[in-house]
């Protein structure tokens, strides 16, 4: 497999892949996605193997131009325009009824699509000139923290895929924000992400979250919300937000033999006693976005080192913070009993 640099010429050459059914990682400005003709079955199932995704995971497609969603949906409803207006390209996938050539594995057999622009020259670009939305997930292995560099796709999908495009570190870090506008009454978000609920309450008015967001015992209704996600091996586990309390954690950790790494802001680094620990920084505290662009590095970086557990800082639920506490979450869901 290869990794080429972004240049125009390069693009091309990846787009050209991309039209012989290969599978090719790419930048947006979410995460590093894993791209194939969203058209082409034979090459769709060559993301779900190689990620090793489970196929009841439907994909995002992505687009570069507005007129190509009108090949794969029923209806466009006033809402999801809005949303397209305000939001696209950027991090928002709209969710609507399909239609049109589709692989059928795309959408996992729902009669629904999630749509996206992604705001990004290089994902633009390749779409463009690879003629066909591509299918793109992101491109880590199944379960694993999602990557925001080309090292990260390599670490993990190295000899899987046919190439990588450089284009450098992703901007927001984390994943877009699925929203469903089947029916376009109650718009629901089915999974938190780039563009928060009060940005899309300020163009749609009210704005839903899926049950399953607030209480896990209610079934997802984005099918991949159900299974591991976002992480690493080592045991994660969120910190108090009270600092004498997280002090209280970290040093009860040392004691039973544990080096802990932690994932925190500035402001909190210094005051917790950062001997015997690894540091990887979420940057300021009062800046979410910070801490969402660096979580996926931060959490593959303390996997890497001499960390025995990962104990990463709560953020507020508000804004990006939101998508933050997701992922968090998930990724602390398998917390080891040892701990
Ligand atoms: P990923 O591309 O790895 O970031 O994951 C895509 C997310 O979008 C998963 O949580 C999917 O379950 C969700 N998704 C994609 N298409 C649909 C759809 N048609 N309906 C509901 N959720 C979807
Ligand atoms: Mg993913």
């Amino acid at each position: 497999m290869e990794t080429i640099n972004w240049n125009p010429a390069q693009v091309d050459e990846a787009a050209d892949w991309l039209k012989k059914g290969e599978v090719v990682a790419f930048p947006t400005e979410t995460v590093y996605g894993l791209g194939a003709d969203a058209t082409n079955e034979e090459a769709v199932q060559k993301i779900y193997s190689a990620k090793g995704r489970p196929s009841d995971n439907p994909l995002i497609i992505h687009v570069s131009s507005l007129s190509q969603v009108n090949e794969f949906v029923t209806h466009i409803p006033e809402e999801a325009k809005l949303i397209m207006s305000h939001f696209w390209p950027g991090p928002c996938t709209i969710v609507l009824n399909k239609k049109g050539p589709l692989a059928q594995s795309v959408t996992g057999g729902l009669g629904t699509v999630g749509i996206r622009m992604p705001d990004h020259p290089v994902a633009l670009a390749l779409i463009e000139k690879a003629g066909v939305p591509l299918a793109a997930p992101s491109a880590n292995s199944s379960g694993k923290p999602s990557p925001t560099t080309a090292a990260h796709v390599l670490d993990d999908l190295n000899g899987r895929i046919r190439g990588i495009i450089d284009g450098g570190a992703t901007g927001v870090g984390l994943e877009s924000t699925v929203l469903d506008l089947t029916d376009p009454e109650t718009p629901t978000i089915l999974r938190p992400g780039g563009v928060s609920l009060e940005e899309l309450s300020e163009v749609l008015g009210d704005v839903y979250m899926d049950a399953h967001l607030q209480d896990d015992t209610q079934a997802p209704k984005s099918p991949g919300m159900k299974y591991r996600h976002y992480s690493p091996d080592k045991p994660v586990y969120i910190l108090p937000e009270d600092s004498v309390q997280a002090e209280h954690i970290v040093d009860q950790l040392k004691r039973k033999g544990h080096i802990p790494g932690l994932l925190v802001s500035e402001q909190s680094a210094a005051l917790l006693n950062q001997d015997k620990t690894v540091f990887f920084s979420l940057g300021d505290k009062n800046k979410p976005s910070e801490a969402a662009s660096r979580l996926y590095d931060g959490l593959r970086g303390l996997d890497e080192s001499s960390a025995t557990v990962i104990l990463a800082e709560p953020y507020k639920p508000l804004g990006i913070g939101s998508a933050y506490m997701n992922r968090l979450e998930k990724a602390a869901e398998w917390i080891s009993e040892s701990l």
